[in-house]
């Protein structure tokens, strides 16, 4: 490997419900095939570039605008002052069943970059391990079985249960069904263990909610993309870089396809002029004009510049839907040891107020830290969000010794508390209602953004998919045919006849 690649660079670097586009044509404009058109994407997070990139794809001239100093929005990283390293606002993880985002890396070169395992290691305080892995052997669902019934964290109830839980599961959820996942569980005789050691701490901490708020649809989505439908969607990756590194690949993509990158560059306002088709932009470094716009923006910064478009039909039913969403926090804790923790690469921490470790000196080998550099997530946890750093830090280190008893004897030489409060979008029942299609009420305008209509909660993978509908959405609007989404994964053995 080669270590001047992976070396962080500074600067620029760091830093199917589908909307076709037949339901567009009404709104956006049609044009004959040019590739002379312009769009401009505002937001430059995973949804934007993976529009951006697309759309240079495509030969259109594409800006990407971001209000930042680097790319990535909610999935970044930077260096952060107190300990001078370069971390990730969090650490993100995706599935094989992520399609469009792993299209988007492959896209921009930088697929490779990724770590894929198929093992998930559950640690009880005290330091018992419990090793969910897929059998080579096992069709599907039944792949993840034999794991899963040697679980020592789970008694042969909870394990009964969880069994039961699956088959149910095999058959999707109907997208509008209003339970919650909390009444489903009571309803279909979830143990307090299968409760708090399953379904609270891996499927509600992957929806970042309680389980009394996650709308059934989501959390079932969640246990068949990783848990039934095929060995190949649950296994889980991690990036061997930091996260705004990866992006250094949609850079170049974008200038090497005649795009452009305009950072620290808000859009303040917009405007539509009728006659000669084409919007202007207001940012804070000019205005910008263009043939197209795609607001790829998290739902909270769509309310703000919405009183800065135009006036149309339209808008107001889309002020309402924003109205209706909410974000769920997200902590995490940087911890550098002066000496090795723990052999796992990551694992699932059960019982206490950290869930989750990623060990970053084995995930991101190149850091050549001495000792070791863990980072602990902590999900949908309003307790630890109003936590001082201190009281945070310290919760975090001793709770960690309770799994790991090298942590006692170690000395610990820096720390950091990242708190994101604005993390991910909830995921209530009827949600769905207020999620937009890419289609937006102004004319060569359309909508992206990880809270869009994609049938996906919160992830990356969400936005991936935003960014693809949006730039077929653009394409088709200049009679241009183009096929960005990446096709899901197909369930495997057994759960082939659950579609
Ligand atoms: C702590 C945390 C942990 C997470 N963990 C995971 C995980 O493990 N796996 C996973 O898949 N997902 C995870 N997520 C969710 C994931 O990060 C998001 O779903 C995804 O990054 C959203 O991308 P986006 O492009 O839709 O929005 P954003 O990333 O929010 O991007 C929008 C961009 O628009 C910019 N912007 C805003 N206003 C303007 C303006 N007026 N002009 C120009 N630019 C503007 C913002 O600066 C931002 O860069 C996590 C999120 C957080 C915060």
């Amino acid at each position: 490997m080669n270590m001047a690649i992976l070396r962080v660079r500074d600067a620029a670097c760091i830093g199917d419900d589908r909307n076709s586009a037949q339901s567009s044509a009404g709104i956006l404009r049609r044009m004959e095939p040019d590739s002379d058109k312009s769009v401009i994407v505002v937001g430059g997070g995973v949804a934007g570039m993976s529009a951006a990139c697309a759309l240079a794809e495509a030969g259109l001239r594409v800006r990407l605008i971001e209000r930042r100093g680097y790319l990535g929005g909610r999935a970044s990283s930077y260096r952060h002052p107190g300990v001078d390293e370069v971390i990730d606002n969090c650490q993100h993880v995706l599935f094989g069943c992520c399609t469009n985002l792993i299209g988007f890396y492959e896209r921009i070169g930088v697929a490779d970059r990724i770590r894929w395992t198929n093992t998930m290691t559950m640690i009880e305080p005290g330091g018992r391990r419990t090793l969910l892995a897929s059998s080579r052997w096992l069709p599907a669902p039944l792949h993840g079985l034999p794991s899963l019934m040697r679980a020592k964290a789970l008694t042969r109830e909870d394990k009964k249960a969880l069994a039961r839980a699956f088959r149910a599961l095999m058959r999707p959820v109907p997208a509008d069904s209003k339970e919650t996942l909390g009444e489903w569980l009571k309803r279909n005789g979830q143990t307090p263990g299968a409760i708090e050691r399953f379904w609270r701490l891996v499927i509600a901490s992957a929806l970042n909610a309680d389980v009394d708020v996650i709308a059934l649809p989501y959390a079932a989505k969640v246990i068949r993309e990783l848990f039934l439908n095929s060995a190949a969607a649950g296994r889980m990756g991690m990036s061997t870089v930091p996260l705004s590194q990866l992006y250094c690949g949609a850079e170049q993509y974008l200038r090497e396809h005649g795009g452009e990158v305009v950072l620290s560059a808000g859009v303040e306002s917009a405007a539509w002029d009728e006659e000669t088709s084409h919007w202007t932009l207001a940012t804070r470094t000019g205005a910008l004009t263009a043939d197209f716009v795609v607001l790829a923006l998290p739902f909270e910064a769509m309310a703000r510049l919405l009183p800065q478009m135009p006036p149309v039909e339209g808008a107001a039913a889309l002020a309402a839907r924003i109205g209706k969403h909410e974000h769920g926090p997200i902590c995490s804790v940087h911890l550098w040891f002066e000496r090795e923790i723990t052999d796992l690469d990551h694992a699932v921490l059960l019982d206490r107020e950290i869930h989750w470790m990623y060990n970053k000196s084995r995930i991101q080998p190149w850091r050549e830290t001495k000792g070791s550099y863990l980072e602990l997530v902590i999900s949908a946890s309003e307790k630890f969000t109003a936590m001082s750093r201190e009281e945070a830090i310290e919760l975090a280190v001793t709770e960690l010794g309770e799994f790991f008893p090298a942590v006692g004897g170690a000395k610990l030489e820096k720390a950091a508390l990242v708190k994101e409060v604005r993390a991910t979008f909830t995921v209530p029942p009827g949600i769905d209602a207020a999620r937009p299609g890419s289609v937006s009420p102004w004319p060569n305008c359309v909508l992206a953004g990880d809270w869009i209509q994609t049938g996906w909660p919160s992830t990356m993978e969400s936005a991936a998919r935003s960014g693809h509908m949006a730039a077929e959405a653009v394409c088709a609007a200049m009679s241009e045919r183009r096929k960005f989404l990446n096709a899901n994964l197909k369930p495997r053995g057994f759960m082939r006849w659950f579609c």
